[in-house]
């Protein structure tokens, strides 16, 4: 689970990191009544929504005026925010951060990561902040710093230190870097969390050491405990479609595509991605149904897949190991019954009960087109929706 920059920097706060004051507002006029109470000259209007990058597409502005806070704030609320962490259809921008502006001399990229590899949460910073991790490992990859936690003992002093002197931090900072990365390393920790990301952490020129952003991650099968943070979801961010798969227990990501898809299996609904766009199409979505899908579970997909209004033609493709055909085909004909809807519908079946679940399809005289491999079915869901 994802939380906004103004959440996971209470956090950090809460765990001694230094942030600039801030407010967040839910209106343009509240965005100048926080600037106001913030004082000061120069603000920051921050546009909050789940991505980075905002800042190169127009969701963080400089203001040096209560009237360009309310400009900049006006122009942010209600509109989607595209960068390029969002993906085309971008996230809607409810709720803005106001934040006195800091005078940088220096921006740092700090990073927390679970690694897998080693099992290990892993440290990683750079001195070359302000830029994404991508561009700085594309590069500057020479100053990247990491440092490895080894779970018993946590993450040392003396670590931390190193790290200091490996970025080349003035002597007098390095008390401030070593609080700031204890700090961090202990939100990380005891709250669960995937992924903290600070970007840029700045050296002020009055010499502190600052988190001018924030990114935070969190385990969502650890959420249970930690009820505080499970609280600052916010669905606004989510794709509707994909809030809608989890509620069912359906494994979906929503992509832009008119060509849905109704798969088993991971790497099967991958490969059908794949045909479908050598056959010159775009598929709408990733759905995996698991093993063992029942026909309910099935119309429960079709369901699905009809709620995205992109879609306009449906390719079903089952290989059958742990599931069967016959359950399948009975699930589809059941859905083209039950749901009202004209779109055409490519299957392909293989695999257990294939048979059986052909004949269903054809007793059914319901209107489905039928494939016998991969190729064949992709082929005609995209010719299919090209005469559409
Ligand atoms: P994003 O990473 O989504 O673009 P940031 O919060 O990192 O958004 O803001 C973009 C840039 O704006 C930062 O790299 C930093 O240079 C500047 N910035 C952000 N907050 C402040 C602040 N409080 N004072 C001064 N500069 C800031
Ligand atoms: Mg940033």
């Amino acid at each position: 689970m994802d939380i906004h920059e103004y959440q996971a920097k209470k956090i950090l706060e809460e765990h001694g990191i230094k942030i600039p004051t801030g407010a967040i507002s839910y209106s343009p006029e509240q965005a100048v009544y926080r600037a106001h109470e913030i004082g000061g000259k120069t603000w920051l209007v921050k546009a909050q929504v789940h991505a980075g990058g905002r800042g190169k597409a127009g969701g963080v502005k400089v203001c040096h005026s209560e009237s360009e806070v309310l400009e900049a704030a006006d122009d942010m609320f209600g509109r989607k925010l595209i960068t390029h962490q969002t993906g085309g259809m971008g996230k809607g921008i409810y709720r803005v951060y106001v934040e006195g502006a800091v005078e940088i001399e220096k921006e740092l990229y700090l990073g927390f990561v679970l690694d897998r590899s080693t099992q290990r949460i892993m440290l990683v910073t750079s001195g070359e902040g302000g830029m994404e991790i991508e561009e700085i490992s594309e590069k500057k990859p020479q100053s990247i710093v990491r440092c490895e936690v080894e779970p018993a003992v946590g993450l040392r002093e003396f670590q931390a230190r190193e790290i200091a002197f490996e970025l080349g931090i003035d002597s007098s900072l390095v008390q401030q870097l070593q609080k700031t990365l204890m700090g961090c390393y202990s939100a990380f920790r005891t709250l669960d969390a995937t992924m903290l990301e600070i970007n840029p952490l700045a050296i002020t020129k009055d010499k502190s050491i600052i988190a001018l952003d924030a990114k935070m991650t969190f385990d969502d099968n650890a959420l249970f405990r930690h009820p505080k943070i499970a609280e600052l979801r916010d669905k606004s961010q989510e794709d509707p479609r994909e809030r809608n798969a989890a509620d069912r227990g359906l494994n979906y990501v929503g992509l832009t595509g008119e060509i849905g898809c109704i798969v088993n299996g991971a790497g099967l609904a991958m490969a059908t991605m794949d045909t479908i766009k050598l056959a010159g199409g775009e598929p709408a979505n990733f759905l995996d149904i698991g093993g063992g899908a029942t026909p309910e579970r099935v119309t429960k997909a079709f369901k699905l897949i009809l709620s995205d209004e992109r879609v306009k033609v449906i390719l079903v493709n089952i290989f059958a190991g742990i599931n069967r055909c016959d359950w399948v085909a009975q699930g589809v004909v059941d859905a083209m019954e039950n749901l009202d809807f004209t779109h055409p519908v490519v299957v392909r079946l293989a695999g257990t009960n294939v048979k059986e679940g052909k004949e269903i399809i054809k007793k059914s005289k319901q209107p489905i087109i039928q494939a016998d491999d991969l190729m064949e079915a992709a082929t005609k869901s995209v010719q299919i929706w090209q005469n559409l």
